[in-house]
Parts: structure tokens; sequence; C-alpha cells
């Protein structure tokens, strides 16, 4: 049996689709395409955690280190009912891939919890994160692997992760998780990070293209961590957003949607429903089918909250000029061919939302020399390296005349084969 069943999923041959292009295109061997392909390590744990009525419950999770070559290994843990073995070793290597465009020194992890922390107490998603910090124990560390936030964790998860770990080695070690509070050592900007380094990216793309951000009619997918930050900008800047969803529906608005009223409308409601109507009709808003949301008419379609969401299905009817892949995964590969077939340009997710983990990097360095950068600098920083890694993706697609997807992919992969090459095989 050829190595790999074990992480098989359509999430992870959506990666390994785009790596073969990336691979043809690059014209890899055939033994470094394996190695560079297929995780490196992969945990897979199940505990037990005490219910608030006295249950106990079996709970499964995962961790994943695709490569070992750039250094430790980065990259999110998220709770959520989909999490997989599959879909943790996909996301783990889009992480390999974004690091080495941003030029971080860390090769790419992912991990999570099967659960939908939703339906969990602020009690029992304590209990889940340190019984699951302390099941990673082995394999995690600040020079070894550094988790931080994905869907479904936040702040409150990485503090309670950084003090389980700090408690088993006797002392405080914040380098060991990034997305802290800023209390404990998390770093000004990260919450905001992921959705800045999109808005930047779309900004210089604008700026190639000869147009402006404030000519564009948005839509955004998703109103969390990553989606809210990026609606919120864009309103600011003056683009129009003319659409919004979350998982409890969403809102066309062809005039504008007022996106600072629709947070405030979250963060009292807990989600957009209901948001179109309370705004009355004259407020041109109507409450529509969240998957609708993706097809309405604009020229950045913002893709900003769960993998696989552009699909042969829905693809022939994006009305949009540049879909802008916010969230990891958000397009299939056939459906990349159905949009490069339409002219429909995509800014991959491995660019367009690295601007987390390129902050995330900003924190474990500031953790280790116990010195912080304030926001301006973090804001400068973080523009200048995704700039950088956009010039680098442009140039790729116009050397050799392919998509920004695969052109991003070469400019990651010939990175991490040149270590692999210099490091050579041990023993
Ligand atoms: P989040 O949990 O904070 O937010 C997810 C949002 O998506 C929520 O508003 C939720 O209601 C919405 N949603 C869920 N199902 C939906 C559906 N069917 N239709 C419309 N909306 C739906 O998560 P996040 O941290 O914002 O992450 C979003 C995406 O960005 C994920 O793909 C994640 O991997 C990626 N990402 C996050 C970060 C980060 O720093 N948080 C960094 C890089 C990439």
């Amino acid at each position: 049996m050829a190595t790999g069943h074990e992480w098989r999923s359509e999430l992870y041959q959506d990666a390994s689709a785009q790596f073969a292009r990336c691979a043809d295109v690059l014209g890899l061997p055939d033994d470094l395409r394996t190695r560079l392909l297929e995780p490196r390590r992969a945990l897979t744990v199940n505990f037990p955690v005490r219910r608030d009525d006295g249950r106990v419950e079996n709970f499964t999770g995962y961790r994943v280190q695709h490569t070992l070559t750039m250094g430790p290994t980065k990259g999110g843990f998220r709770y959520a009912p989909g999490v997989s073995l599959g879909e943790c070793s996909a996301l783990a290597m889009w992480m390999t891939w974004k690091c080495a465009l941003l030029e971080l020194p860390y090769g790419g992890a992912k991990g999570g919890v099967r659960c939908q922390p939703r339906e969990l107490s602020v009690g029992e998603l304590e209990r889940i994160t340190r019984r699951y910090a302390a099941e990673l124990i082995p394999v995690i560390g600040p020079d070894r692997d550094i988790p931080a936030p994905d869907m479904g964790t936040g702040e409150r998860e990485m503090a309670w992760f950084y003090d389980t770990y700090s408690q088993s080695v006797g002392h405080s070690v914040p380098e060991i998780v990034t997305g802290k509070p800023p209390v404990l050592g998390g770093t000004a900007e990260r919450r905001p990070a992921t959705g800045l380094g999109v808005v930047y990216v779309i900004e210089g793309m604008m700026e190639r293209l000869d147009t402006t951000l404030r000519d564009q009619r948005v839509v955004v997918q998703g109103f969390g961590n990553v989606g809210e930050v990026i609606a919120s900008e864009l309103f600011a800047i003056g683009a129009t957003v003319v659409g919004l969803s979350d998982a409890t529906g969403g809102i066309a608005g062809p005039d504008g949607i007022d996106v600072e009223a629709a947070g405030a409308w979250v963060a009292e409601h807990g989600g957009l429903a209901g948001f179109a109507d309370a705004q009355g009709a004259g407020g041109g808003l109507r409450e529509i089918d969240r998957s609708a949301v993706l097809e309405l008419g604009c020229d950045l379609l913002i893709p900003a909250a769960l993998e696989r969401q552009i699909t042969v299905e829905n693809a022939p009817r994006l009305d949009c000029r540049m879909v802008v892949e916010a969230a990891n995964g958000p397009t299939t590969p056939e459906a990349d061919r159905i949009l490069a077939g339409r002219g429909i340009q995509v800014v991959p997710d491995v660019l367009a939302n690295a601007g987390g983990v390129c902050v995330s990097y900003f924190e474990w360095v500031q953790d280790q020399q116990k010195y912080s950068w304030d926001a301006i600098e973090i804001q400068e920083r973080l523009r200048r390296q995704m700039r950088s890694a956009l010039a680098k993706v442009w140039d790729a697609a116009g050397e050799r005349d392919i998509d920004w997807r695969t052109a991003a992919l070469t400019v990651a992969v010939r990175r991490v084969a040149e270590a692999a090459r210099l490091r050579a095989i041990y023993p």
C-alpha cells in the first residue's frame, strides 16, 4: 500500500493536487515530492473529560507536524465537529507553504479537538483545553512546535494552554503558544493580524492592478476572528460591503452594509441573523440564505469561514472579479479550474491569510527577547512582510505565466526543497 492512507481526506486531496501542479512546474524528482508532501509526524489522542453534569465523555484530538526541515513547527488548533487527521494534515501542509512564503523559520503544523464548542460550557472547554495540552506535551515545546488559535479557539484557550504547559515544566513559558492575551505575553495586533494581512495584500494587489480599494464592492463570508476584521477594515477604508454571512445567516445590501452596526448586533445577539430585518425597510438590506451570499454580484469575494465553500457546484455561478481566500482551503481544485476558465482570479490562502502566522512569529520573537513592540511597529512590519510575499508571487506568476496559487506554491516549495537538499538525509 502506498504511504499516506492514514491522512487521506477530501481536504488533503485538495492540498495534494495543488502541490502536484506546483511540483510539475518545478520539475521536482519523485523522492523529493513524497518527502515534501507527506506529514512527518502525527499524534492522535483520545482523552476523557468530565462534563458539568458529571458524565465522563471521550474526546479525540490531533496534532500534525508537516515538515521538520525549517525549524520548529507552527500552526493553530481548532475546535470543530469536522476535525480529523486528514483535515489537520492538509492544514499543516498549507502552514508549511505559508511560513516558507513569508520566510519565517518554521515548518507547518495543525491540530484540533473534534467537538462542538457552542454546546460546551466555559468549564468544559477549559478542561478539554488543559487535557489536550497535557496530551501534546511529548511533541510540543517553544523550540519544537508552537500552537496558536484557529476556528473555535482564541486568547482564552491560549491562556489555558500556556498555563497547563507552564505548570508541567515548573516555570512560565510564554513562547509555548502564540495568540495569548497581551497581559500574558501576547503581542499587540495579534487578534486582528490575519484580517489586517488580508487587507494589506488586497491593497497591494489593487495598486498593481491600477485601481483602489475604495472602488471595490465586497462580499465577506464568515464574521469571526478573520471575517469581521476584514469587513470592518474595508468598510472603514470606504469600500462598499454588499454581502455578509455567518453560521446564523446571510445579508445582501447592494447599497452597502454598515459593518460597524453589524458588529454591534453580533456582539449583542451572537450572530448576523435578524440584523437586516432590524434595520427596517429603509436600510436596503435583506436576509438571504448564508450560502447564497457567495453568489452575490461584487468585485471581491472573500471567503473567511470554512474550507471547501467554492466547489464545482457554485463556481459557475459566482459573480465576482476576484476571490481572496481569507479562509484556509475554501476553493476546491476543480472549482479553481472553473474560475480560471471564467477569468476570475484567485488570491490564494497561503498568501492572503499569512498575516496571522506572521504576527504569531513576532509574538514568539518578543517573548524570547522579553521585549515588546508597539502596535505601529507590528503593523509596519506586517505590511512590509505581506507586500514582499505578494511581490514574489506576482513575479513568479509573470515569469512562468501561471496562476497566483501555483506561483505562491512554487516560491514556497522551492525554499523548502532547497533546505531539504542542503540538510540532506540522516543518517
Ligand atoms: P471563527 O471561528 O472566529 O469564525 C468563523 C466564522 O465563520 C464565524 O462567523 C461563523 O459563524 C462563520 N461560519 C461558520 N459556518 C459558516 C457557514 N456555513 N456560512 C457562513 N459562515 C459560517 O474562525 P476564524 O479564526 O475567523 O477562522 C476563519 C477561517 O480563517 C478558517 O478557515 C481558519 O482556518 C482561517 N484562518 C484563521 C486564522 C486566525 O488567525 N484566526 C489565521 C489564518 C487562517
